[in-house]
């Protein structure tokens, strides 16, 4: 077993990771990155990534180039808020400032390679990355708002049974710049189609009242390609950029981040102070089959993540949440859902039975309704909330990789 561990170990961690048994799909709500090139790389690594600076941090860059410290403010203002992508845009910027900041800065925009809109108002994105790397980010619509689920990597090692985002292997992480600019082209693209906003980027309300609705990212999950505790600072950075008040300012409360269970990034952002959402990838309460379906397992046992969640949730006193996708006649039987109400029974904890997308090329199918329902009553008279996601965007090719794979002529 201990030899079985390390090699797991191994594998988890090499590069490309153990990718061969992942599927063409995935869940609508999983999305996933591309390591396809979608044109010339032109990557620039020389200049600092304004997008990806904390005010504080800008200020220290616009000192450093002997300019007012309230500088830095104005530059994180016009991006974050007026969602510009020019340094031409910050027209309360003085124009010798201007030409410096497009000399020794430079600020990440993404391009819409594709787009797809479901009918429910589901938008599935697929953004080019400088170096020609693309990535997938989705909008979606609720009552009160929208949400935007984001990438933090290209591709994933980790290697799960049932995902599709490993099928192509890692590529990179995301620089903090990136992962931002997704959801400000989201955010943007809100503005720019419901006329919520005008050029200085105020919000407008429609006087016959209606639509009322402040057209903005209110929600943002790290659930897209890539896994986030693995790309920790820059997911961290992420979180506290979109957070700040003089930018977006979603609330804590209002970002979940999603890890398959890598428990030093979970008691590492436990010390962080950030009452974000932590949703982890649970998927078996078994490790025999935890091992095979969430090869991390392997590493991390289950007890170990457990016990890794109740410190998370009681220094946090947030909720953890857990992900746990109905596989038929693998992980969905009683016996199944007994041993998943006895794991997270007994702490601060909410369990989200998701319905797989189904894997072309993977043995995993979906269960019948009566067996979901089933398994969720057995949770629930044992104590532990559990709520079915409801899918969104299942009429466009919101399963994972799909867009992707028709933009670059793969399936
Ligand atoms: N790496 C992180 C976040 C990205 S995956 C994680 O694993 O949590 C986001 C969610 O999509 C995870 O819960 C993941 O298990 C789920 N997912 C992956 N493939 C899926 C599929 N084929 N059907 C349904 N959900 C899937
Ligand atoms: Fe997919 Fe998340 Fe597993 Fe990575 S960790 S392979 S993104 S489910």
């Amino acid at each position: 077993m201990l030899l079985r561990r390390i090699l797991c170990y191994s594998v988890v961690h090499s590069k490309q990771g153990d990718q061969g048994r992942h599927g063409d799909q995935g869940d609508w709500f999983y999305i996933m990155g591309s390591i396809y090139k979608a044109g010339p790389v032109n990557r620039d690594t020389e200049k600092v990534d304004l997008k990806g600076l904390l005010p504080g941090e800008l200020g220290d860059f616009v000192t450093g180039l002997g300019e007012a410290r309230y500088r830095g403010l104005q530059i994180f203002q016009w991006i974050h808020q007026k969602q510009v992508k020019s340094f031409d845009e910050m027209t309360n910027l003085p124009r010798g400032l201007r030409n410096r900041l497009a000399e020794e800065a430079s600020l990440t925009n993404l391009s819409e390679l594709a787009r797809q809109v479901s009918e429910d108002g589901t938008i599935k994105f697929l953004f080019g990355l400088a170096d020609g790397n693309a990535v997938e980010a989705v909008r979606m619509e609720y009552e009160h708002g929208f949400a935007a689920c984001v990438s933090t990597q290209v591709g994933c090692r980790m290697g799960c049974a049932f995902c599709a985002t490993g099928h192509g292997g890692f590529e990179r992480n995301l620089s903090t710049g990136e992962i931002v600019d997704q959801v400000l082209r989201i955010q943007a693209d809100l503005r720019s189609k419901d006329g919520a906003g005008d050029d200085e980027g105020r919000e407008k309300r429609p006087e016959n009242g209606e639509g009322s609705r402040k057209q903005r990212v209110g929600n943002v999950v790290l659930m897209g390609s890539g896994e986030p505790l693995d790309n920790y600072d820059a997911s961290v950075k992420f979180m506290r950029i979109i957070n700040d008040p003089n930018g977006l300012g979603i609330s804590y409360r209002r970002i979940t981040l999603s890890t398959c269970g890598l428990v030093h990034g979970i008691r590492r952002l436990a010390s962080e102070g950030l009452p974000i959402t932590l949703s982890v990838s649970l998927h078996a309460a078994r490790d025999e089959l935890r091992d095979e379906l969430v090869p991390i397992n392997r590493r991390f046992c289950i007890a170990e993540l457990m016990q890794a969640c109740r410190e998370y949730a009681e220094s946090t006193r947030r909720r953890v949440t857990f992900e746990y996708i109905l596989l038929k006649g693998v992980n969905d039987g009683d016996a199944d859902a007994l041993a998943l109400a006895s794991l997270v029974g007994g702490f601060l904890s909410h369990v989200n039975l998701i319905p797989l997308n189904p894997v072309e090329s993977a043995e995993f199918e979906r269960p019948e309704p009566s067996r979901v329902r089933r398994f969720q009553r057995i949770l629930e008279d044992h104590g532990v909330q559990a709520t079915i996601r409801r899918e969104l965007g299942s009429d466009i090719d919101a399963a994972c990789g799909q867009l992707r794979s028709r933009s670059f002529g793969r399936s």
